[in-house]
C-alpha cells in the first residue's frame, strides 16, 4: 500500500469512528485477513466460481465474496467478546 493510500485509509477510519461516535455506535476493528475466502463452518478455503462468487468444495455452500467475509468477521467478533449493553449498534471496520 502506498503512503498516500495508507494516509487516506487512516483518514477514512478516523472519519468513520467520529461519525459512529456522534451516533452512539461502537466501532470494533477486526483483522480481515482471509475472511472472504474461508468457509465459516468448514474452515476450508473456498474457490472463486464467478465474478466475486465463492464456493466451498467440501459442503457446496456458495455466496458473494462480501457475504462470506461478513460471516467470518462476525464469527471472529463473537469469539469471547460481547458488546457493552450501552452500545446498541456496532460497526465492524476491517483494518489492513
Ligand atoms: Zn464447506
Amino acid at each position: 500500500m502506498s503512503q498516500l493510500s495508507s494516509l487516506l485509509c487512516s483518514a477514512l477510519l478516523l472519519l468513520s469512528k467520529w461519525q459512529a461516535a456522534k451516533r452512539g455506535v461502537m466501532v470494533v476493528e477486526v483483522d480481515p485477513s482471509g475472511a472472504s475466502t474461508t468457509r465459516t463452518k468448514c474452515c476450508r478455503k473456498m474457490e472463486e466460481v464467478g465474478h466475486r462468487r465463492m464456493k466451498c468444495t467440501t459442503c457446496g455452500f456458495e455466496a458473494w465474496r462480501d457475504v462470506v467475509a461478513l460471516l467470518n468477521i462476525e464469527k471472529r467478533l463473537a469469539r469471547g467478546w460481547a458488546p457493552p449493553a450501552f452500545f446498541p449498534l456496532i460497526a465492524l471496520i476491517p483494518v489492513v
